[in-house]
């Protein structure tokens, strides 16, 4: 079991593709699924679509897990990379600094010095990286604090609807007990969980945004309060746009500026992680911008080596870094190949291909273009409950009964069908279920490349609409008469 602090009822499934097998089977050698039939081989990509072993291509307008966000085969960071590992491949990155590295870092604080983003650090995943930001933030107290603060400055306080990643800390601030639960104890200790920040389910009837956003107040100070007034919490940890947990949920109005105001009323730091909704996917660079406010460690991750390179990033603020300078002045975390120069070189041309092609803008255009074709192309569907996002991440909700807002029963797998059905018309979209405190919410996700073509963009949606008019026939087709 879980420790009770944790033991919340929130819990997430981000089934990847359920595909049909194809004729190439994955190596029998590679622990990847268990029971379930291998996935299709991928053997090539280009632009915006994957080619399968069978021959078939795929539209991925979900860029993988959101990751891909400039297309594949992009020939300025094929060369980049090329170029970086024909002359450093690897270095002792604790012995010696980059010109990759340190370009990388540069490109990334010169953008967040409005926002008082002072240093960055570069591990290999959005887990690692969120990892790095709680020993930051830790770390930060340690030597900002005298022996009560140290003593006392040991929790977390996260939401039901997160999602962080699979290490040890990452997870622990995650709401995804499939995830979570068979590992148990290895679960940091506490971390406390608030509610989502999730209008279509959570919302009451008769509440408007602004009563909303007072009773998540309301909620957060009421647990700080339980935890020493704050004194004994780190940080406040979120997504600005959570991705997967609940189908890409934007937080409503002010909720934001509100968690800052309650952080900084109780001393606690806020941690965002922006590895899926950072790096321009929701039309600005960080998410946070669209909130007013600046965090005092940020995480990126899938977007930043957009699919060419495994690398993710910790931001932290000039709060942050000169509280760091008033102790060890270091930070003790060294991990084989963070700073790598390969995965560095890549995510800098990444950077500067998005810069130079103005593709942050290009990703809110789009992004309008994808809101307008979805709600127009489902506004018959009849069991889609809501469709949300920003930039070029989109969630539609499917619920059974849309006045109610009442979610199918998880046994349907409507998520997963609409999945399947797409993927069998040629897009990949995302599938996931979110259940929070017993409410199911069935989602599929679309996130593409920010450089996919209209006639594509219009593909995806049109596959998506047959794919869910189709699954909805299904359904009605099993009930009795
Ligand atoms: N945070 C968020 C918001 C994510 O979406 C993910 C990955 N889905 C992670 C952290 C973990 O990143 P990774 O899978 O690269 O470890």
């Amino acid at each position: 079991a879980l420790p009770a602090e944790d033991a919340q009822e929130a819990t997430t499934t981000s089934t990847i593709p359920t595909t049909p097998a194809t004729t190439k089977k994955a190596s029998p050698a590679l622990l990847h699924r268990l029971i379930n039939a291998p996935p299709p081989t991928a053997i090539s990509a280009h632009g915006s679509t994957l080619t399968l072993s069978t021959g078939a291509t795929i539209l991925d307008a979900c860029g993988g897990a959101a990751v891909s966000i400039l297309g594949h085969g992009h020939p300025e960071i094929i060369a980049a990379g090329c170029a970086q590992l024909s002359t450093l491949p690897y270095c002792h990155t604790g012995a010696y600094t980059t010109d990759a590295a340190e370009s990388l870092a540069a490109i990334l604080i010169e953008d967040g010095k409005r926002f008082g983003l002072a240093k960055a650090l570069f591990v290999g995943s959005g887990s690692e990286a969120m990892d790095a930001a709680m020993k930051l933030a830790r770390q930060f107290w340690y030597e900002v604090g005298d022996e009560g603060v140290r003593e006392r400055k040991t929790r977390w306080v996260a939401r039901k609807q997160g999602y962080h990643g699979v290490t040890l800390g990452a997870m622990g601030l995650s709401s995804n007990l499939p995830r979570k639960v068979p590992y148990a104890p290895l679960q940091i200790p506490g971390v406390s969980f608030v509610g989502p920040a999730y209008a279509y389910q959570y919302q009451r009837a008769g509440e408007d945004e602004e009563g909303y956003v007072a009773r998540l107040r309301g909620e957060l100070e009421e647990e700080f309060e339980r935890l020493g007034g704050g004194k004994e919490v780190i940080a406040f940890v979120g997504e600005p746009v959570v991705g997967a947990t609940s189908g890409c949920t934007p937080a409503p109005r002010g909720y934001w500026k509100m968690v800052r105001e309650v952080c900084d009323a109780f001393d606690v730091l806020l941690i965002l992680d922006e590895v899926m909704c950072g790096c321009g996917r929701t039309g600005t660079f960080f998410a946070f911008e669209q909130e007013g406010i600046v965090p005092d460690i940020v995480t990126l991750g899938k977007g930043l080596g957009a699919g060419y390179a495994p690398i993710a990033g910790v931001l932290i603020s000039e709060r942050v870094l000169q509280g760091l300078m008033m102790g060890a002045g270091s930070f003790n975390h060294f991990q084989t190949y963070q700073l790598h120069p390969l995965t560095c070189a890549i995510a800098l041309e990444v950077q500067k291909v998005l810069r130079r092609n103005r593709l942050v803008e290009r990703c809110n255009e789009m992004g309008k273009l994808l809101e307008n074709d979805l709600y127009g192309a489902l506004a018959e569907a009849k069991y889609v409950g809501n469709i949300r996002g920003r930039g070029l991440l989109w969630g539609i909700e499917f619920v059974k009964d849309k006045s109610t807002k009442e979610p199918f029963d998880p046994k349907v797998e409507i998520g997963a069908r609409v999945q399947k059905k797409a993927f069998e018309m040629g897009v990949a979209i995302y599938p996931g279920v979110a259940t929070i405190d017993g409410i199911k919410g069935d989602h599929v996700l679309l996130a593409p490349p920010y450089t996919i073509t209209k006639e594509e963009l219009r593909q995806a949606v049109d596959v998506t609409r047959m794919a869910v008019l189709a699954i909805e026939s299904e359904i009605d087709g099993d009930k009795p008469k």
